[in-house]
């Protein structure tokens, strides 16, 4: 599989959540930066997927459907060049300053009185 010719993400300019990695050593996961799949990364690269189906697919019968494209984000280049304990400790941290943020409050507003119609007027 060739790249896909765009410069090479580094997983530390990643947000810690599009980035999933393994103290066991296996191989990373990446969200899609196209299509926001999940997706493993061999040899430095997304591995090829398919993207979301074409507008239209639906109407097909499912054994005529035609199969939706390569994702442009396959063979997107990655580089892990973070450790799993400095991820691992990036996302504890990202974690903790969302499950400090408040919801904001939902104040109920009146209706607005909603006008007669012109029948209900000449009805009058
Ligand atoms: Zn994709």
């Amino acid at each position: 599989m060739r790249h896909n010719g765009r410069p090479v993400i580094l997983a530390s300019r990643l947000t810690p959540n599009l980035l999933s990695l393994s103290d066991q050593g296996g191989c990373a996961l990446v969200a899609c930066p196209d299509c926001g799949c999940w997706r493993s990364v061999k040899r430095g690269m997304v591995t090829a997927h398919r993207g979301p189906d074409v507008p239209g697919a639906d109407a097909w019968p499912a054994e005529f459907r035609p199969s939706p494209p390569r994702c442009p984000g396959s063979g997107q280049r990655v580089r892990i060049d973070v450790t799993f304990e400095q991820w691992r400790k990036e996302l504890a941290e990202a974690c903790f300053e969302a499950g400090k943020r408040r919801p904001t409050r939902v104040l109920p507003r009146p209706k607005p009185p909603v006008a007669p119609s012109v029948m209900q007027l000449a009805a009058r």
